[in-house]
């Protein structure tokens, strides 16, 4: 089962350049792990080389229907290591994706941003609507009879670029692929029917949304959900510079909510940038804080933070005025946790803590 996480696209290639495409493994956890992939293309005229797009694939393994237990990757080198620290900080992301968009949606005012606009210059989101049913005949599948995964991204990638030409009238470029969840397989013989239509439209780049069910028999009314995925497309003009895009005005309900939770994700995808690329020297391991992302980041904080407090081998070293001081010694590390109970409100102290800035005002003993 794959799942890649974030598929950015940096520089198409072309007929009679050579592809060149490196999978590794950064990072196994219990039983799933994350594989890293990279694509470069080569000019053997000009011997010119240059990297067109990677992506991260969560892959799960399964032995005759259970989840089998996997052995720890040991990092190398430099970039493995990194690789390897940041997969985990990648994968707390991912799982605590749903609860994000939670967060930002409950601060986002969609009306405003709305009715502030120029309604003339709007494009209908219902104008970029597109369905389309495909056959999974024997050349999709693999020897198992399931639809290979590249298969269902390729149909799902035209019905996306034929929603994306609807707003902007142009040939889009497809830039990334955000959360392609394999939710189940699909067979030989199966029909999928694929939906597509613009989410939200930015100033230059725009979310479509493709959704896949499958169905056997005609007459079947249930549908299974397969696959699910939000693509960014830009338009590039003569320069190679990304075009301005129409507004899109979203239909009241699903629309409105679509409209609203792309951009979401796509606040999630600038702020992840830091955390996903592994150029330390130029970025911060650590998205930096602003107030817009607080929330989030105090979920990333405080879930590291738990699981630091849940191990079971913290030491006592000294108490003194009911301020607990604790020491855990792992590995090359020494961690320790200062425990003081107080009685504030929830909410005073989630404001407080979110915002380091503020450690002068509840850490009487930060200077010292
Ligand atoms: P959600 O509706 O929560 O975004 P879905 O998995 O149902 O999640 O759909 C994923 C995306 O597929 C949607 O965001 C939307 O862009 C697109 N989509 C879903 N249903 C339709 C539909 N009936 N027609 C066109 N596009 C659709």
């Amino acid at each position: 089962m794959t799942l890649p996480c974030q598929f950015p696209q940096q520089r198409p290639y072309n007929v009679g350049q050579v592809v060149n495409i490196k999978a590794k493994v950064n990072r196994a956890f219990n039983s799933s792990m994350e594989v890293g992939i990279q694509v470069a293309s080569e000019d053997l005229c000009s011997e010119k080389q240059w990297s067109v797009c990677k992506a991260l694939a969560t892959f799960v393994a399964y032995r005759e229907l259970s989840k089998v237990k996997l052995k720890q990757t040991t990092p190398r080198t430099e970039e493995e290591k990194t690789e390897h620290s940041v997969a985990a900080e990648r994968r707390r992301m991912r799982l605590l994706y749903a609860d994000t968009i939670k967060d930002l949606l409950a601060n986002c005012a969609i009306q405003d941003d709305l009715e502030s606009r120029d309604c003339s210059c709007m494009v209908p989101a219902e104008k970029t609507r597109v369905e389309s049913v495909e056959l999974v005949l024997p050349p999709h599948a693999n020897h198992q009879g399931n639809t290979f995964g590249g298969q269902i991204m390729a149909w799902m990638e035209n019905v996306a670029t034929i929603a994306a030409s609807r707003l902007c009238r142009a040939h889009p470029t497809l830039k990334a692929i955000e959360m392609f969840h394999f939710r189940g397989p699909s067979q030989v013989g199966d029909r999928l029917v694929l939906k597509a239509i613009v989410n939200n439209a930015f100033k230059h780049s725009m979310e479509v949304g493709v959704c896949v069910e499958a169905y056997r028999q005609e007459a079947e009314t249930h549908r299974r959900h397969i696959n699910s995925a939000f693509m960014t497309f830009v338009v590039l003009g003569a320069d190679e510079q990304p075009r301005t895009l129409p507004w899109i005005r979203p239909q009241p309900g699903d629309g409105e909510r679509r409209y609203r939770e792309a951009s979401a994700r796509k606040k999630i995808r600038l702020d992840r940038k830091y955390i996903v690329s592994c150029k330390q020297a130029e970025m911060p391991l650590s998205v930096p804080w602003d107030p817009s992302n607080q929330v989030y980041l105090s979920y990333n904080n405080v879930s590291s933070l738990k699981m630091l407090v849940a191990k079971d081998n913290w030491v006592l070293s000294s108490e003194v005025n009911q301020v607990r001081l604790y020491t855990l010694e792992e590995d090359k590390f020494l961690s320790f946790h200062m425990e003081m109970s107080v009685h504030v409100d929830t909410t005073q102290a989630f404001l407080l803590l979110s915002d380091l800035l503020r450690r002068p005002e509840w850490d009487k003993h930060y200077r010292s």
